[in-house]
């Protein structure tokens, strides 16, 4: 199979919204009048962001879901995309699963696929998604305010739970790694929250490098601190307190949610007065949120116990190069 079989084959699609689509030397996106073009790119790298086994289908879902999770923190509703891809060899195996994942999650957000670029090389896959936003309505991470609540939404930590059983440092019974492993392969962006919540979240960010990481864009981003109450972290997974065969201590569950990454869920701010508006946002959105502190004055971030004590924060968050 040739390159621009494979192209035609799996990826050239005719053109939805987009003006023109794959195929011609550009695609041609119009953007409707008071809007803004919210555009985003992420890489995926094989052994860096997945592990060489996983299914090509989850493969495509991820690589789409971690630039439509960006869009999400934006408050962008989601337009198109574009596809360069880089991989060792052209095999129909491989690329029809992967296709299949990449256009099915591509499907579920009306967000199309209008060109990209393909080559031989070790497997990479960049996606660049562009998304529209109403002229100057775009959640940003520089709006939090001292006094704004923190919230973050669905759960966090199980993704890092998922990665600890595939490094071999964890064992866990089937179905807890069952629902953990599909956190970490398939992420669903919070497409639909981020939108609900234009006008009503004062800064956002996605999280996948960590909770605290993530968070900590916001507070230089916005010239604040922020205080989290740890006793309501510890019930952000979604893997029960309690689970027989499964020893996993608080200190553990603190350390996966506050610093495990590869969550993709929103991690925002919005006013006290919001607090009816934002639960209105996630009942719009069907996609739950939990508070789970407040933005204050300093610049660093205090974790609370249940008695309000401060407890030491040594947490770190992911960084490629560190
Ligand atoms: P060019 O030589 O102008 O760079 P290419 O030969 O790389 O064009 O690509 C031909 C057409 O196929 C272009 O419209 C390009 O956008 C599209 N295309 C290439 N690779 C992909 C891909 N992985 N997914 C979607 N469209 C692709
Ligand atoms: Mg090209």
């Amino acid at each position: 199979m040739g390159e621009f079989e494979l192209i035609e084959r799996f990826f050239l699609r005719p053109a939805r919204r987009a003006a023109l689509g794959g195929g011609d030397d550009c695609a041609l996106l119009a953007v409707a009048p008071g809007m803004q073009l919210a555009i985003s790119c992420d890489m995926l790298v094989e052994g860096r962001h997945f592990l060489s086994t996983v299914d090509p289908q989850w493969l495509g879902h991820k690589a789409l879901a971690v630039n439509l999770s960006d869009l999400a923190a934006c408050g962008a509703q989601p337009l198109a995309f574009s596809l360069a891809l880089a991989m060792p060899r052209a095999e129909a195996a491989w690329l029809e699963p992967f296709a299949r994942g990449l256009l099915a999650l591509a499907d579920a957000h009306d967000c199309e696929l209008i060109g990209g670029d393909t080559t031989q090389g070790p497997l990479n896959i960049c996606i660049t998604v562009f998304g529209e936003v109403p002229a100057g309505g775009a959640l940003l991470r520089s709006g939090a305010r001292v006094g704004d609540d923190l919230y973050v939404s669905g759960t966090v930590g199980d993704a890092r739970l998922a990665l600890e059983v595939f490094r071999g440092g964890l064992s866990v019974p089937q179905e807890v790694f069952a629902q953990a492993r599909a956190r970490m392969e398939q992420p669903a962006p919070r497409v639909a929250l981020g939108i609900a919540l234009r006008g009503v979240a004062s800064a956002a960010i996605d999280v996948s490098d960590g909770l605290l990481g993530d968070l900590r864009h916001i507070l230089k981003q916005s010239g604040v601190g922020a205080c989290i109450q740890t006793e309501v972290a510890v019930t952000l997974m979604a893997t029960p307190l309690e689970v027989p065969g499964l020893e996993l201590s608080t200190a553990q569950r603190l350390d996966y949610v506050l610093a495990g990454g590869d969550d993709y869920e929103l991690l925002f701010t919005a006013p006290h007065e919001g607090r009816a508006a934002v639960q209105a946002a996630a009942a719009q959105s069907a996609t739950a949120v939990t508070r789970i502190g407040s933005i204050e004055s300093g610049s660093s971030v205090r974790l609370l116990d249940r008695q309000g004590q401060q407890m030491p924060n040594s947490y770190g968050s992911f960084d490629h190069f560190a």
